[in-house]
């Protein structure tokens, strides 16, 4: 009978130990919440081989805002169109990706108040014969999937005769042009303007900016509305103590 009581008795606590175990490092690990990235996408998402993380304007922007706001996250790097669709299935929270606020993405996400002004800008290898959209009859044309340098490059693709070639990030789709598998690629002009300026990449832009615009963190339609509210209350808060202008100074803005 004794030993029944003792062989019980050790088994509850086991349980009980191993059920706190459980629950004890859940509460550990866990973030309030997910946010996916894109993963080349410099100055406002990228990887420092220094310090073995992701860096950039996003990164430095959402970790402003999270101390401020004080939320805890973790961010998946794993491309744009990845992003878009994380937050679509609900694997992730939000997204921050130099993802431009626009009508026709409203009707699927909710973004924050936008945090920095950019649009596209078509890109030639450097030295190239082309110098406008005219130029590029019977020619292809590199463009990242979903982004809106891809959905302007489908909408001229008809009226100026080239074709549309997709890539799932920046830099494979810089390669193709400076290697000649396509013509000519669209992209954001800031981040193509870094790749020339600080990787010395052979890509010239060409024109005016496409499509001027404002970046917004995103969130799935109807979901998370205290987590933009939370963003765009972080923002205003670090406009107003300076964290902002130093985040982008550091990146050169
Ligand atoms: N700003 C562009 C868009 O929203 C590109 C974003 C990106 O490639 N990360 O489509």
């Amino acid at each position: 009978m004794k030993t029944t009581f003792r062989i019980l008795a050790l088994a509850l606590v086991l349980v009980c130990a191993f059920s706190c175990m459980i629950a004890c490092s859940k509460d550990g690990d866990a973030v309030d919440y997910i946010i996916y990235s894109d993963n080349s996408f410099p100055p406002f998402e990228f990887y420092d081989e220094e310090t073995k993380a992701y860096i950039g304007v996003d990164m430095d922007i959402l970790a402003a805002v999270a101390a401020d706001q004080g939320f805890t996250y973790e961010v998946k790097n794993e491309g744009f169109d990845a992003s878009m669709g994380a937050v679509q299935s609900g694997q992730a929270d939000g997204m921050i990706a130099g993802m431009t606020i626009t009508e026709k993405r409203a009707e699927t996400f909710d973004f924050s108040e936008g945090y920095f002004a950019d649009g596209q800008i078509l890109v030639v290898k450097a030295g190239s014969d082309i110098a406008s959209f005219e130029d590029l009859a019977g020619k292809t044309v590199a463009a990242k999937t979903s982004t809106q340098g891809a959905e302007y490059a489908q909408s001229m693709a008809n009226e100026y005769g080239f074709t549309v070639v997709f890539y799932e990030d920046s830099p494979t789709m810089y390669t193709a042009v400076i290697n000649g598998t396509n013509d000519a690629c669209i992209e954001d002009r800031s981040v193509v303007g870094w790749a020339i300026k600080e990787e010395s990449l052979e890509l010239t832009t060409i024109g005016e900016v496409i499509n001027p615009g404002y970046y917004g963190f995103a969130v799935k339609k109807g979901t998370n509305p205290e987590l933009i509210e939370k963003f765009n209350a972080g923002l205003a808060s670090i406009k107003a103590n300076g964290k902002y202008d130093e985040i982008l100074a550091k990146y050169g803005y």
